[in-house]
């Protein structure tokens, strides 16, 4: 938390606004139209929520198709299942770990020989790392669908000088506690289109009618981001630029100390790429580090009360979406096998970054390299 987080919760309970109704809320959205330089703003339960009513928005349902990337954490897809439409996984590209450009278009092209038009592209930055959004949105344009932003690890990261989540038909972002900055749980949806934000507002607040009793004439949610929950974000978005620098200067004492090591490699930031670097990640090549694995590292690092993590699990390989369209290259899959997500937080300490590339370093060099020719 930075400085001011507090005084405005404790403004909130001063001025009894303890509810999903309240003043935090339109300043919290105003923060958020500024620093993402969107039209409109609806600060909302979790990024879940917002990536829910953003389907929801697109008439997305029974018998759609919605492409997805698969190297992402499964909240990117389960609002394709909520309304009961079918995801079609879309694996990454090696610059970027997202959207691979040519497969999208390659599935888009399938689907459309199949008489298919997807709904919806959920494309996502994983970890902070901005994706081709370039190419994927003039693709999409090109076959008419719309693409909605997974911007829920990316507050801060910029692709060609214009933020994550100013991109697309609808951007959402995530406020949970792991996330670059929290409401302790929280979403938002963002976009240009105001008459998409106001009904995500309309239908997270139970879509109630304009009327003086109680009247629906739509199925609502429970959705709204409550205002004490949004004082925070106020002070979080305060700090944001403060936090993106921190967890570039992990990143970057990590890489200082451990990209010379043979078979570790980071993800360089291609042209026009800013990440945020919310999560610092690896990728171990145990052909070149003599059989250490990530999950020699991973092991030793646990063993000293080191969490770190593999790579998300790519949804294909998911049971739950196991028998769901995926149009693949391998490049998820090796990342899922190689990849380690390292300590990241924005309060780590020198004296943390340095205890952990100490545990990486020693156990790169004490694993024995096993029989090869
Ligand atoms: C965290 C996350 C979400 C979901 O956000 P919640 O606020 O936890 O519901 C969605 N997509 C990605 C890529 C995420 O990392």
């Amino acid at each position: 938390m930075g400085d001011n987080e507090f005084a405005y919760v404790k403004d909130a309970f001063d001025t009894n606004w303890i509810a999903p109704a309240g003043p935090s809320i339109k300043a919290f959205e105003n923060s958020l139209k500024k620093f993402f330089h969107v039209e409109a703003a609806a600060a909302l339960h979790s990024g879940t929520a917002a990536l829910h009513l953003a389907l929801i928005n697109l008439n997305v349902g029974q018998g759609d198709y919605v492409l997805c990337q698969s190297m992402t954490f499964a909240a990117s897809a389960n609002p394709i299942a909520y309304q009961g439409a079918t995801p079609v996984f879309i694996d990454s590209e090696k610059d970027t770990w997202n959207l691979d450009p040519e497969l999208v278009r390659e599935s888009l092209e399938d689907l459309k020989n199949k008489g298919i038009t997807p709904k919806a592209i959920i494309a996502v930055h994983l970890y902070g790392m901005p994706a081709k959004m370039g190419e994927i949105e003039s693709i999409a344009s090109e076959y008419g669908v719309p693409v909605i932003e997974d911007a829920a690890e990316a507050a801060g990261s910029t692709y060609l000088g214009k933020r994550c989540g100013s991109f697309g038909q609808m951007a959402i972002l995530s406020f949970n506690g792991n996330k670059i900055i929290t409401t302790s749980g929280g979403g938002a949806l963002l976009s240009n289109d105001r008459h998409m934000i106001d009904n995500a507002r309309f239908l997270s607040t139970q879509a109630k009618d304009n009327a003086p009793h109680y009247q629906h004439s739509h199925i609502g949610f429970n959705y709204r981001m409550s205002n004490v929950c949004a004082s925070i974000g106020r002070g979080q978005m305060e700090v944001l630029p403060t936090r993106v620098l921190q967890r570039r200067a992990n990143h970057d004492f990590y890489r200082d100390k451990l990209q010379s090591r043979s078979g570790i490699t980071f993800l360089n930031e291609p042209y026009g790429h800013y990440s945020n670097r919310w999560l610092t990640t690896i990728l171990v090549d145990p052909e070149k580090t003599g059989g250490v694995t990530r999950e020699h590292l991973r092991i030793a690092l646990d063993a000293v009360n080191i969490e770190s993590r593999p790579l998300w699990k790519p949804l294909h390989l998911q049971p739950v979406f196991a028998d769901e369209p995926y149009y693949g290259n391998g490049v998820s899959e090796k990342l899922f096998r190689n990849g380690l997500c390292l300590p990241s937080g924005s309060n780590l300490s020198k004296d943390d970054l340095e205890r952990t590339t100490k545990v990486i370093l020693e156990t790169l060099e004490t694993v024995t390299t096993p029989q090869s020719a």
